[in-house]
């Protein structure tokens, strides 16, 4: 249902373009529910092609200013933002959890944790530092600008339907760059409740548009226009495949955010206990739907009785319900289609030998819950160990010895986010110089923050988000030499 709020005008359905709120007055729309329920909770307008074009005008006319502004104006303005996220946390909380589904407490985390973002590049503004390098003769002086790519366009996904959104416009914004957005269909009133307080915080008409359409089209207008500069993408392989070839023609920059299979390793020199702790967070938050959830544990067979025996002790005190509801520590699968993905996940691994020790069935609770499950007896071979099941599933398949489990964990096409836990220091080492990701979480089950530089190596993506490293996808060089001196 409509969640209540503190303040009634962060929950709009209308789109913002090029700095007017737009609704869909009769026009063409999209339902956006209540995952928990499937109840209604508004509609949002289903923009063409000509509200895309429309909002990348006025980002590339916006955008020649916003730039001109000193970054110590552009960083205010960012920290506004921020600041009125954090204040506003608690209602924003309510209408992501309305229209996604998790818990309450995880709703707040991801919007204050990825509202940080904007605080670090507000800051990281200020620091877009150019070079003067030492010319090859007494005549010249050779100097390096950083200047922003320009009109920038995202897509972001519904599992973090307010964090994905702060992550990317905190960087390019900052640059100096301006921001088309498309959030994901499931989700749009987290992004218009993000661009409510975009205005407010000041952020210029037409530096920060949100759309909301039909995927395809407006995919394609952001890879075929040519004002816009840079796509910025979260979501799946196949879409960010699918972008990678359509701004082929354009030669577009690309930051792409895609699919993982993270491998979750048990050592058995680990602390079982810690490694139970981190294979429930990493495993289970947002009810597995994020793209660094472990997605296959590698337990090393001396400890993998212990390790799935308290690892059943911890899935069983899992409490599913409505997001709202305390206690709730699983929400609903966001839709029917992942419901689907997580059954024939283990229909197949049941087919080929494994074992379901919890779980695997759909919850009592019907709609899109789906029980919490453990399975073991699982090998290469199945589709749970090769494809993201982004569900709450966890798969136990046991190891021999490192240079096993090291062949086992880059057998994938993927290569986002990986675990181990191991106290061993030369291990330690081995291990996570050997994984084939973007990013290794050492006796720890969580990787994200605005600090850090996240993001994959072979097809999880290009490109890193956070960090000192993040702003530099939203960067041109521009090497000026000076003769004549
Ligand atoms: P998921 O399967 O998790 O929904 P997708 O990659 O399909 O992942 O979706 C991520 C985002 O990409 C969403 O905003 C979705 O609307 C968008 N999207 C899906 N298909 C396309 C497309 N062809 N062009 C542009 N955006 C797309």
């Amino acid at each position: 249902p409509v969640p209540a709020l503190k303040d009634r005008s962060l929950l709009t359905a209308n789109a913002y373009v090029a700095g007017r709120w737009v609704g869909a007055e009769g026009g063409k729309s999209i339902a956006v529910t209540d995952p928990f329920d499937g109840s209604l909770i508004a509609h949002v307008p289903d923009l063409g092609v000509e509200a895309v074009r429309e909002a990348i005008d006025a980002a590339a006319v916006a955008q020649v200013d916003w730039a001109k502004q000193s970054a110590k104006e552009r960083s205010a303005v960012l920290k506004r933002w921020y600041d009125l996220i954090i204040e506003n946390a608690d209602d924003l909380a309510q209408i992501l959890t309305a229209e996604q589904g998790k818990p309450l407490a995880e709703a707040k985390g991801e919007i204050v944790s990825n509202a940080a973002y904007l605080e670090w590049f507000a800051e990281e503004a200020k620091r877009i530092d150019g070079d003067i390098i030492p010319a090859p003769n007494q005549h010249q002086r050779i100097m390096v600008l950083k200047q922003p790519v320009g009109v920038c366009a995202a897509i972001t996904p519904w599992n973090f339907p307010n964090g994905m959104i702060t992550r990317k416009a905190g960087p390019a914004l900052a640059a100096g760059c301006t921001m088309i957005l498309k959030p994901a269909a499931q989700t749009p009133l987290s992004a218009f409740a993000l661009a409510v307080l975009a205005e407010r915080a000041g952020v210029p008409a037409g530096v920060f548009s949100v759309i909301t359409g039909e995927a395809r089209p407006i995919g394609h207008e952001f890879c075929h226009n040519p004002k816009v500069a840079k796509i910025t993408f979260t979501g799946s392989t196949a879409v960010g495949r699918w972008l990678m070839k359509e701004a082929a023609d354009g030669i577009k920059r690309l930051s792409l955010e895609l699919g993982g299979n993270a491998p979750f390793i048990v050592f058995d020199d680990a602390d079982i206990d810690a490694a139970v702790e981190g294979a429930m967070l990493s495993k289970f938050r947002n009810a597995g739907q994020t793209c660094v959830c472990a997605n296959r544990i590698y337990v090393q067979e001396a400890v993998a009785g212990e390790f799935t025996e308290k690892l059943l002790a911890k899935v069983s005190a899992i409490k599913l319900g409505r997001g709202t509801e305390a206690g709730t520590s699983q929400g609903p699968l966001i839709d029917d289609r992942a419901v689907a993905k997580m059954e024939e996940h283990v229909v197949d691994a049941l087919s080929k030998g494994g074992k379901v020790l919890a779980g695997g069935k759909r919850s009592a609770l019907g709609g899109t819950f789906f029980e919490p499950t453990v399975m073991s007896g699982i090998t290469q071979e199945m589709k749970v160990a090769k494809e993201e099941t982004f569900a709450p599933l966890a798969p136990v398949i046991t190891f021999r010895d490192e240079v096993e489990v090291i062949a086992m964990a880059n057998d994938s096409e993927f290569g986002l986010a990986s675990y181990f836990y191991a106290r061993d220091l030369g291990r330690v080492w081995r291990v996570a110089e050997a994984l084939e990701a973007g990013m290794v979480g050492v006796n720890t089950g969580m990787l994200a923050n605005e600090i850090a530089p996240f993001g994959g190596v072979k097809q999880s993506g290009l490109g890193r988000e956070g960090s000192k490293y993040g702003i530099e996808g939203f960067l041109e060089l521009k090497y000026v030499a000076v003769g004549g001196i």
